[in-house]
């Protein structure tokens, strides 16, 4: 039997745009997509995608459902074949359990912990205390399902008293176990229950009212919990993300707590790390502009760094906010500035700008040498944008630097760049699958090549160049022996390059009609161009890659 847990993360990693994106045309339609419904005869399309609900629904004829009724409806499988196929497409390891109900035992431990914090925050003047200061109201702590987490020793008794056993609380993260001894994680502290995007609970995070050295902690990663990848709040903004199409990101629980109580209701946080790859899946669903808006510290400037590059370099929208004099989100609407905030957020920096600007500013321009290390380190960093970014800042970068747009530019320079834009989850999964498929059998390395170019790569472009090259390189390495990465058959990879083909040269479509800088004539060659290989790719044939022109 699959692990109800391991399918509750599947659900997580796979986006129904996405999947049914692979057997109907969808076209946007308001902030769901709208296609020809697979499931009757219609030459009106009335069969909608929602990808804020993760649903389907047809108006024509009833059919609706989840990604997983999708797949069982459309190619005729059972539930756990569906699960399974899915998994398959996105390389995702299922576990499987003997028994029934495993993982759930988890989820109810910690509902119960979590419903007993909750209550526990009404009987603690302290912690009361603390929220009303910070400036947090009854609904937000209703909202957020803020509680308090007392001494280990009444922690322990609560769990015997409801007869959870210690060792399902500890696999919870609840508990840690030293000397023979259970002890609890948390205590004496203001509780933040952590919840999966879906709702569901997965772990804590806890501010101590004591004088705990760490401030904040966080429950242990759990097989529920997996923190590099979540987001806090992301449950309660997904809604309006996906209608506004804007996503905040901020540096700590109580911002995103303060935000929401100011109407900024699509602040989310991350828990404790740095944005990483890992983060990207959930920030791309719904496609909004981005916000990373972090304190003007040094750790919040170098964390907004990091953000800027990672979100330049996969082409979000959006840019970067610092919060200066000492004051964070939290503290700012705490103080009756959500006005400001407002306007804050209304032009924040663009993400390439402001990983220049830190560049230039962070070296030191006024002697020869340290230009010149500035001018390569933006020369490189530019060389890894899209070649739209690159248009726009090049003129910029060379202003900046007093040295002549020829300089910074590139050398590789192809239209084939351009649907960086936004890819999809499913393509980087394609990209690393395609890689280790072509390092276990080096003999289907011809039919990659015939219809592909690293240029289409996003994520790891640098290995598949590396492959090719036969060179050595740290990520080839990392793909190399990686288990969890699926290796095709030749029938699995032709499928599989045609599913690749056809989501990049659509979405090499869709950013032509949008790019008005395009001479029409060439943009009209270019849409029927792509048009035409769509169309020979949906009817299972691959198109030959051929480099482009330049722009
Ligand atoms: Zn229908």
């Amino acid at each position: 039997m699959i692990d109800n847990n391991s399918i509750e993360q599947l659900k997580q990693t796979i986006d129904i745009v996405d999947v049914v994106g692979n057997y109907v045309e969808l076209k946007k339609n308001g902030s769901n997509f709208k296609g020809l419904c697979p499931f009757h005869d219609e030459k009106t399309p009335s069969f909608i995608v929602s990808p804020s609900k993760q649903l389907y629904k047809c108006f024509g004829c009833g059919a609706g459902g989840d990604a997983i009724k999708f797949l069982m409806e459309f190619e005729k499988l059972s539930y756990p074949e569906a699960i399974e196929k899915l998994a398959s497409q996105y390389n995702f390891t299922l576990r499987y359990t003997k028994g029934e109900h495993q993982g759930s035992d988890e989820r109810r431990v910690l509902e119960t912990v979590g419903r007993w914090y909750r209550a526990n925050l009404e009987r603690n003047e302290k912690a009361k205390e603390y929220l009303a200061q910070r400036g947090v109201s009854l609904a937000s702590i209703e909202k957020f399902g803020i509680g308090y987490a007392p001494s280990s020793e009444e922690t322990l008794l609560f769990l015997q008293r409801t007869m959870i056993p210690l060792q399902k609380a500890a696999e919870a993260g609840l508990l840690g176990y030293e000397q023979g001894r259970y002890y609890a994680r948390l205590i004496d502290r203001v509780i933040f229950p952590i919840f999966s995007p879906s709702g569901m609970p997965v772990g804590f995070g806890g501010r101590t009212l004591g004088n705990h050295p760490a401030k904040y902690i966080n429950s242990p990663q759990t097989k529920l919990f997996n923190k590099s990848r979540l987001l806090y709040g992301y449950h309660l903004a997904k809604e309006q993300i996906y209608k506004k199409r804007r996503l905040i990101v901020v540096e700590g629980y109580m911002d995103v707590i303060m935000l929401h109580q100011a109407g900024f209701q699509t602040a989310v946080a991350t828990l404790g790390t740095a944005l990483t790859n890992d983060h990207l899946p959930l920030l791309k669903k719904g496609e909004p502009e981005v916000i990373v808006a972090y304190d003007g510290d040094r750790a919040g400037i170098d964390a907004a760094m990091k953000a800027a590059l990672l979100l330049s370099r996969h082409n979000f929208d959006g840019g970067v906010i610092l919060f200066d004099g000492g004051m964070d989100p939290a503290d700012m609407v705490n103080a009756g500035n959500a006005d400001l905030i407002e306007a804050l957020f209304a032009s924040p920096i663009p993400f390439a700008k402001f990983v220049i600007d830190m560049m230039v500013s962070s070296g030191k321009t006024d002697t020869p040498k340290g230009k010149e290390e500035v001018f390569k380190a933006v020369k490189n960093y530019l060389g890894t944008l899209s070649m739209f970014l690159q248009e726009e800042y090049i003129p910029y970068a060379s202003s900046l630097l007093g040295i002549s747009t020829a300089r910074l530019k590139t050398d590789k320079k192809s239209i084939a760049s351009i649907p960086q834009q936004s890819i999809l989850t499913l393509s980087d999964i394609a990209e690393k699958s395609i890689i280790k498929t072509l390092l276990k059998t080096p003999t289907l390395t011809d039919m990659v090549l015939d219809v592909m170019d690293s240029s289409m790569f996003h994520t790891h472009k640098e290995a598949f160049e590396a492959l090719i090259q036969g060179r050595q390189n740290s990520e080839l390495l990392a793909i190399d022996f990686d288990d969890s990465i699926k290796i095709y058959s030749e029938e699995e990879l032709k499928k599989q390059l045609n599913y690749f083909l056809r989501r990049y040269y659509a979405k090499a479509l869709d950013i032509i009609k949008k790019y008005d800088k395009l001479p029409l004539e060439k943009k009209m060659f270019y849409l029927r161009r792509y048009k035409e290989y769509i169309n020979k790719l949906k009817q299972g044939e691959l198109v030959p890659y051929e480099s482009h022109s330049t722009l």
